[in-house]
């Protein structure tokens, strides 16, 4: 989904994967076996998906089964339920997880780790943390591959679940496509 945020990255990880990539603007570019939602800025994406007319079809592609993989921002629009958003943000409601947006804290919050991801093999994964939305709640049928133990502002250590799945539909808190990291891409290409 190429609306706004860091499309880009995205593509390029995908074109290093082999995979025709095509970047989704208007519902005519829908024409996909897969869609990838990028980070970026949920509550603009979420106006652009609006206003671009792509809201709709793509609801129905996801509620149709279409695989899916979200990072950062991508991980908020297709959560099942936003705290922290914009009153009128839209979910895509395709994985049934509940995130609180900018849960790490502000910008200055914004830090890196390495992290095992259940599925991946090769060593951790470099995670990269944006401004990024904390898994507050998650379904029972909702697989969490992989979690990270963070002090809270409010001095409290919990862990939290940082990669989802819920049957084709994958979603990260951080972006493996800043520090070329392929594999969640990979995994995700697995279930086309
Ligand atoms: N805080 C952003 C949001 O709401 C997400 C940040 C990101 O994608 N790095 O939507």
């Amino acid at each position: 989904m190429a609306l706004q945020g860091d499309f880009l990255n995205h593509a390029d990880t995908l074109r290093r994967l082999s995979v025709e990539t095509v970047l989704v603007k208007t519902p005519a570019d829908l024409d996909v076996d897969g869609i990838v939602i990028p980070g970026g800025e949920s509550t603009t994406m979420s106006m652009l998906l609006k206003s671009s007319g792509l809201y709709a079809p793509l609801n129905d592609l996801l509620r149709n089964g279409m695989p899916a993989l979200g990072t950062c921002a991508g991980m908020i629009l297709m959560a099942k339920s936003v705290t922290d958003g914009r009153p009128d943000q839209v979910t895509l409601d395709a994985i049934d997880i509940a995130v609180r947006r900018n849960g790490f804290g502000r910008q200055v919050a914004s830090f890196e780790t390495e992290l095992n991801v259940s599925g991946i093999k090769g060593g951790p994964m470099k995670a990269v943390f944006i401004r990024a939305p904390v898994v507050v709640k998650v379904a029972e049928d909702v697989e969490v591959l992989a979690r990270v133990l963070y002090n809270f502002a409010d001095s409290s250590e919990r862990s939290v679940p940082v990669v989802c799945r819920q049957e084709k539909v994958i979603v990260s808190s951080f972006h493996p496509e800043l520090v070329g990291e392929d594999r969640l891409h990979q995994l995700f290409l697995r279930l086309l």
